[in-house]
């Protein structure tokens, strides 16, 4: 029998939902899309971004702090392996149960906390760009800026949002688990909400303050697990050039020379589009046959089978 493929996935906001009963009944449309790939014969790895969750935890631990004056300040870390965790249960157990639907009762489903070390002379810490949590008044932006040393910025006439730092991630830290398991069959969900950022200090694993993005951690991942694709799963079918333009253009296959070209040209959004590409692109020029592909959540199956989404390889 061929050799199963390995497929790392990388699920986006949509998959996930914005609050806890969207991400119930998100995770299940989620868990059919994944277990899809698994009938099709593909060996999968799951990872996943944490933008409204982790926002969401910071807001509730911020509130304890308002309640009980003897309750510190949650670092930021902190809330990411909560979001981790927390995403975990409700995703493992879709999986849990799509797998179950279908008669496939071989497939053990884990969550692995995931910590990942990033430098901590990136200079992504001089430059916090990611906006988390909810929108605040000038006022209440400046205390809590005086109060917890957060760097708050006006995000797009909106209103004031804590804005964190976002450094790609160096190495996995839990990696050889992770491989362990998945070379034992297991279907694994790793590196959620990016992995909890640390640096490390000697034997010492600190906590930093940053939101990795989860398309850079889950192309580490895929290039650690020797995968064949990766997959980032998000809100468009394919990626288009002249994005939003009278001549907007949907990309097929390309390779990953057209794909550098296009980013120089600056037909990706940054915080958006530009990632995944730049995700792509490291993954599939990291060694020979592997490629990448974007596309809708909904369309995993189809676009595996090369029928839409963008697929960015060697060429
Ligand atoms: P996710 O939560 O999956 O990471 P993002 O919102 O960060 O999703 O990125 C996906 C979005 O990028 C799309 O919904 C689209 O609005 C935007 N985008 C920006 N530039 C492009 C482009 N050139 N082609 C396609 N989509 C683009
Ligand atoms: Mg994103």
């Amino acid at each position: 029998m061929a050799k199963k493929k390995r497929i790392v996935i990388a699920l986006g906001g949509n998959a996930l939902g914005n609050t806890l009963p969207e991400q119930m009944t998100a995770v299940k449309i989620t868990a059919r899309a994944i277990v899809d790939l698994i009938e099709e014969g593909c060996e999968v790895v799951v990872a996943h971004g944490n933008g409204p969750q982790v926002g969401m935890v910071n807001n509730a631990m911020i509130a304890l702090t308002h309640e009980d004056p003897q309750q510190p300040n949650t670092p930021l870390s902190v809330c990411v392996a909560m979001s981790q965790a927390y995403i975990g249960y409700d995703l493992q157990n879709a999986l849990r149960e799509e797998l179950l639907d279908r008669n496939i009762t071989d497939i053990p489903v884990a969550t692995m906390i995931t910590q990942v070390r990033v430098d901590e002379n990136d200079e992504a810490f001089q430059n916090p760009s990611k906006p988390i949590g909810r929108f605040m008044t000038k006022e209440q932006a400046d205390e809590m800026a005086a109060k917890y040393d957060y760097i708050m910025k006006e995000d797009s006439g909106r209103g004031y949002r804590r804005v964190v730092s976002s450094p790609r991630p160096q190495e996995i830290v839990e990696i050889g688990t992770i491989r362990t398991m998945v070379e034992s069959g297991d279907l694994v969900i790793a590196c959620g909400g990016g992995g909890i950022p640390v640096t490390r200090q000697g034997n010492h694993l600190k906590g930093a303050s940053a939101v990795i993005d989860k398309d850079f951690a889950s192309s580490l991942l895929a290039r650690e697990l020797d995968a064949d694709f990766l997959i980032i799963l998000t809100a468009v079918e394919k990626v288009a050039i002249n994005y939003g333009k009278a001549d907007e253009k949907w990309l097929d296959n390309i390779t990953v020379e057209e794909a550098k070209q296009y980013m120089a040209e600056g037909h990706f959004a940054p915080g958006s589009m530009l990632p995944k590409v730049q995700a792509a692109v490291e993954f599939a020029e990291s060694a020979p046959g592997r490629q990448a592909l974007i596309t809708l959540l909904e369309k995993a199956k189809d676009g595996i089978l090369g029928h839409t989404g963008t697929m960015i390889g060697r060429g």
